[in-house]
């Protein structure tokens, strides 16, 4: 067959990749979206993900441009109520959404924008000549086939097409390169949350994290609730609960009653080790069954709950990091960093799932703070026409956990796309782009940059 060219290839259709693709084709160029499912949103509608959390860092919304008009299209359509507080009172809001909805308005802005799209493609490998990537052969239908670009960008969320390309990269924490613990999510529906409304009300002691903020589940109109640890203790006291977690963490979708859990945790697993990632996701499947039984005998609220669905895939918070120009740190992010070559901002606090334990690591930055992540984290040396997109960009594996979140990885993408087709408008090297004339083209798009 013979090759198809772009001047971009996009790998990956999650929230990053399909930001970057719209971006860039909205920006002129031609643009091919590889995904290996049938379908567009990554982890936000192949593993239950959700709420988006968050678009603000206090009252200040500071991730806006394409990855909030995908909202306010979904808010205009009934599927989404848009920002809302969030009431665990982890963050400052949360934005739920109707995942079905989702899949269809990406599938819309990318065919408005006139993306190709791939589904049910894989990539078998890639050829680089001259420092340069060139093409991938792409895996399909049982078909083998070639596409090339001038342009790569590696949204895979686990860097597949860095590591393919021989890019250095990371995973891990540095002391024994474990990650974050996987997790299958799954979503419940005829839950009766006013139960916990009332227990909101009159035992707010049972939410932590609510009851430094009482009553802010009263402005929330869906609901996130995260305690109940006495229930949780009692369960892995009996044995109910076979691993290790520590509190009860739920989401209200778009619709009424019905609720992501986010609380199973495969830990030990490599998410990129196709054997040991088919072990997680029979390990999650295994915790999901335990937690709804249990949830349904001991949580109130939750007797009368049905499981309508596990995520298609399991859920992976961190693999691997792209070893880029510039590597992003936890410092930069407590010293509200505002880069020359920032392309995105994010005020989502350090959240770090213990690679070995119950517990989550928090770390919260001053009420209304945000730090920027630079183009340079998308960026490496090795092949220059190679770029990171999403949770892969180059970070800290403590820094990381906060630049994870959907909202910031739409961003990044947002970023991303544009900055590549700008690149090729102006004829340079996406690392010598000045940085006036991406920040003219971003700021004209409506993101924020800090
Ligand atoms: C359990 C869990 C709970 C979370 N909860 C929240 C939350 O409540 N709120 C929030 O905002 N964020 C949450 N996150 C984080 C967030 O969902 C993700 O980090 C973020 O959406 C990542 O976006 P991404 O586009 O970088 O990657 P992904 O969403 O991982 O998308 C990558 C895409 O690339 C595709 N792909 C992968 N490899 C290939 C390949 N070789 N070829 C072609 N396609 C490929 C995948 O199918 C996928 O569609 C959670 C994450 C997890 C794991």
């Amino acid at each position: 067959m013979n090759s198809k060219t772009f001047d971009i290839i996009v790998a990956g259709g999650g929230i990053a990749g399909s930001m970057a693709a719209i971006s860039a084709a909205r920006n002129g160029t031609s643009v091919l979206l590889i995904e290996e499912e049938g379908y567009l949103g990554g982890s936000l509608t192949a593993s239950g993900t959700g709420p988006m959390m968050t678009f603000h860092a206090g009252e200040k919304q500071v991730i806006r441009g394409l990855t909030d008009e995908l909202v306010q299209r979904l808010v205009a359509k009934g599927l989404s109520v848009g920002h809302i507080p969030d009431s665990t009172g982890y963050t400052y809001t949360v934005t739920p959404f109707d995942s079905e909805g989702m899949k269809r308005e990406l599938d819309l802005m990318t065919q408005e924008a006139g993306v190709t799209v791939l589904f049910h493609t894989s990539i078998a490998s890639v050829t680089v000549e001259n420092g340069l990537l060139v093409s991938l052969t792409c895996l399909s239908c049982g078909t083998l086939f070639p596409v090339s670009a001038k342009y790569f960008i590696d949204a895979t969320g686990d860097a597949d097409l860095i590591a393919m390309a021989k890019v250095p990269f990371e995973q891990g924490r540095t002391t024994d390169g474990r990650d974050q613990p996987m997790t299958a999510n799954f979503k419940l529906v005829d839950v009766d949350l006013a139960v916990i409304r009332d227990l909101m009300d009159s035992k707010v002691e049972l939410f932590p994290l609510l009851s430094k903020k009482p009553g802010l589940q009263k402005q929330a109109s869906r609901l996130s609730f995260s305690g109940f640890e006495e229930i949780m203790k009692e369960g892995c006291k009996t044995g109910e609960i076979s691993f290790d977690r520590d509190i009860v963490l739920c989401f209200e979708t778009n619709a009424s009653n019905e609720v992501i859990v986010n609380m199973t945790r495969i830990n030990g697993k490599n998410p990129v080790d196709p054997f040991s990632l088919s072990e997680a996701e029979v390990e999650g499947r295994r915790q999901v069954w335990e937690l709804y039984a249990f949830m349904k005998k001991h949580l109130p609220g939750f007797s009368q709950a049905r499981m309508i669905s596990t995520g298609p895939r399991i859920g992976i918070r961190s693999s691997r990091r792209l070893k880029g120009m510039y590597q992003i740190t936890v410092e930069d992010m407590f010293l509200q960093r505002r880069f020359e070559d920032a392309i995105s901002a994010n005020g989502y606090p350090l959240d770090i799932h213990s690679p070995d334990g119950a517990a989550t690591d928090s770390r919260f930055f001053p009420n209304g703070a945000y730090y920027t992540i630079p183009l340079r984290c998308l960026l490496n040396d090795t092949i220059p026409n190679l770029l990171a997109a999403g949770r892969n960009i180059s970070s800290e594996f403590e820094a990381h956990s906060s630049l994870r979140l959907s909202p910031s990885c739409g961003a990044i993408g947002h970023a991303a796309g544009t900055a590549v087709a700008l690149a090729l408008q102006n004829g340079v090297d996406v690392r010598y782009l000045p940085s006036a004339v991406l920040h003219k083209r971003l700021l004209e798009e409506g993101a924020f940059l800090g």
